[in-house]
C-alpha cells in the first residue's frame, strides 16, 4: 500500500483503508496482510471493501 490510507480497520488478516487517488475520488481498499497471499482490490464503496475483506479466503491460512 504506497498511499496514505485512513480509517484502517483490521478484518481477520484482511485490511481495508480509504484514500483518495490522484484525481481526489475516494477509493475503498482492501488487502489481505497474510505473505503468501496477495489479495489486494480497490472499491468504488466502503461497504463493498469491508465485504470482501470479511469474505475473503485466505489461502494462506
Ligand atoms: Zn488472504
Amino acid at each position: 500500500m504506497l498511499r496514505r490510507f485512513r480509517d484502517v480497520i483490521r478484518l481477520g488478516p484482511v485490511k481495508v483503508g480509504t484514500a483518495d487517488d490522484r484525481r481526489g475520488r475516494t477509493k475503498h481498499t482492501a488487502a489481505c496482510t497474510a505473505p503468501r497471499c496477495g489479495f489486494s482490490a480497490e472499491y468504488d464503496t466502503r461497504s463493498a471493501a469491508e465485504l470482501a475483506a470479511r469474505t475473503h479466503r485466505c489461502p494462506a491460512r
